[in-house]
């Protein structure tokens, strides 16, 4: 039984059918508070900037969990476990048994302690209704005020921007993003985004939201808009597991095997909070969800869940910004720290390095040398001594290559959200997958953020040229029992 229909509770059930097609192991049982199956919630920045429908981010094709065995019950929440019974309560009244009990109830947007927040034009971000909301009253012209200033009050309002609006990003904080920036990048991060009409007010404290006039910060200065985006963060959504008795922090707390303080009911996604594991990243969720399906599967006994490394990625257009690790170590302390800033060309760029490890880092506008800092980090590869290299991504002979395809080390991590690294592309092409939709089914490589797609497409197209397809097909696998993957996730 799972709880939650959302991107983590989507692909458990499609891990576990991968694992047990015919479901003659597990009966499958997803409730999903939404009333539509689970689509890809991190493509919401794409559909609110206009670059793709509601419809392309569906994460699976009509009828997939009938055709998959999955007993899929859309807008029916658990509303209670009864844990002594092994039975979960319903919204719809129904009751559910269950063996195993598999929690992916995801986060929710949280919303301040400010006056006025229940008006119709205010909207959180974080589901499609909300982004079908939020399109209904962006007309080109109208005043968006978003309220928080962190990744996905960025994304939305470069979104805004895009299409026609006026839209202000107000942070309580001295600088954007200031979970993964330091004040540098914060600064160069702002500019860049004044100069695609998205006006930043920054250290601004609001205290409440005015119908017909702003957003009214606490020394009386009113912001002008016509709606507001709430965009000041998540809490996880661990209410239902608090409720039964089970130990909740921030979130369900969770060990290696993705077993709550109860062994028979299990969290994985947003809900979940494991040591070392970064929270509100899909990557997290989708590698928890194959460790569980191996375990409840029996597949592998002995899986385990080890944590994930921390990479974001801002996904606005002519914004490039990536950041990895914590970004505290970039304040010094005993980390080695390097720094560029050229505000003016919009372009950023710091490391820490502890010894001659990559353990901290932002970039903006730097794309190659984004990608470099982020195989340095992920591999753990030694960096060279040639720091003014390293740092703009050109670093001397026997450091990762980023900008040829060809030459990434097969261990490079080339989709994040669903863990593909260059070698397993390779042999994906190698096994008869040889375009970018065929290596996407195979690998799921472009299905999350999309943010990989030129470095596939890179690879494909070195591939053909270097190792061409056989006309014959020999290489062609007859296995097809990968779970398709649609194409419309992909990018
Ligand atoms: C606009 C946006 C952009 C993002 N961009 C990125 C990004 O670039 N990279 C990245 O890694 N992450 C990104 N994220 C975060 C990412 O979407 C989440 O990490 C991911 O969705 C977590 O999946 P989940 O299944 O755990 O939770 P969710 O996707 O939130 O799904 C949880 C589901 O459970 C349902 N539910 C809750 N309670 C119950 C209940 N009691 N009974 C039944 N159902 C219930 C909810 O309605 C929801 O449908 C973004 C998020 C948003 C909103």
């Amino acid at each position: 039984m799972v709880a939650g229909h959302g991107m983590v509770g989507a692909r458990f059930a499609e891990e576990v059918r991968r694992r047990d097609p015919e479901g003659r192991r597990v009966r499958l049982t997803v409730l999903g508070a939404e009333p539509r199956p689970a689509y890809n919630r991190v493509l919401l920045s794409t559909v609110l900037s206009g670059g793709l429908t509601a419809q392309a981010v569906q994460l699976h094709p009509p009828g997939w969990a009938a055709r998959h065995r999955v007993d899929l019950r859309t807008g029916v929440a658990v509303t209670a476990i009864d844990r002594a019974a092994r039975v979960v309560r319903c919204s719809d009244g129904t009751a559910v048994r269950y063996d195993e009990l598999v929690l992916a109830t995801g986060s929710r947007a949280w919303l301040p302690p400010l006056d006025g927040l229940d008006d119709d034009r205010v909207v959180t971000f974080r589901d499609l209704d909300d982004c079908e909301r939020i399109l209904a009253l962006a007309r080109p012209g109208a005043r968006f005020a978003v309220l928080g200033g962190g990744l996905l009050g960025c994304e939305a309002a470069r979104g805004l921007a895009g299409r026609g609006v006026r839209a202000t990003v107000v942070h309580p904080a001295p600088h954007l993003m200031e979970r993964q920036l330091d004040s540098g990048a914060g600064e160069v991060l702002a500019a860049t985004m004044a100069r695609l009409g998205v006006e930043v007010r920054l250290g601004f404290s609001a205290v409440a939201w005015e119908p017909d006039a702003g957003l009214r910060g606490a020394d009386g200065e009113l912001i002008a808009a016509d709606a507001l985006v709430v965009s000041a963060g998540v809490r996880a959504e661990a209410g239902l597991a608090a409720g039964a008795g089970i130990v909740v922090d921030r979130g369900v707390l969770v060990d290696d095997r993705l077993a709550t303080s109860d062994e028979r009911v299990h969290a994985i996604g947003d809900c979940a909070q494991h040591p070392g594991t970064p929270a509100g990243l899909v990557q997290p969720g989708w590698e928890q969800a194959a460790v569980l399906a191996d375990l409840l599967t029996g597949t592998d006994p002995a899986a385990r869940y080890r944590g994930t490394r921390a990479v974001t990625r801002l996904k606005a257009r002519d914004v490039d910004l990536a950041t990895v690790g914590d970004p505290a170590v970039l304040a010094g302390g005993d980390a080695e720290v390097l720094r560029f800033a050229d505000p003016a060309g919009g372009r950023y760029a710091t490391l820490a390095l502890h010894g001659d490890r990559v353990v901290g880092g932002a970039m903006i506008g730097l794309p190659e040398a984004a990608a470099s800092m982020i195989q340095y980090y992920d591999t753990g590869q030694p960096a060279p001594s040639d720091r003014l290299g390293l740092l703009f991504g050109r670093a001397l002979p026997g450091a990762p290559e980023t900008a040829d395809p060809g030459r990434l080390p097969a261990a490079a991590v080339v989709c994040r959200c669903n863990s593909v690294t260059k070698g397993a592309l390779v042999a994906a092409w190698r096994d008869g997958h040889t375009d970018v939709g065929a290596l996407a089914r195979a690998t799921r490589a472009t299905t999350g953020c999309g943010g990989c797609g030129d470095t596939v497409r890179g690879i494909c197209a070195w591939l053909a040229e270097s190792d061409p397809p056989t006309l014959s097909g020999a290489r062609r696998s007859e296995q097809t029992a990968l779970t398709p993957v649609p194409e419309e996730g992909a990018a």
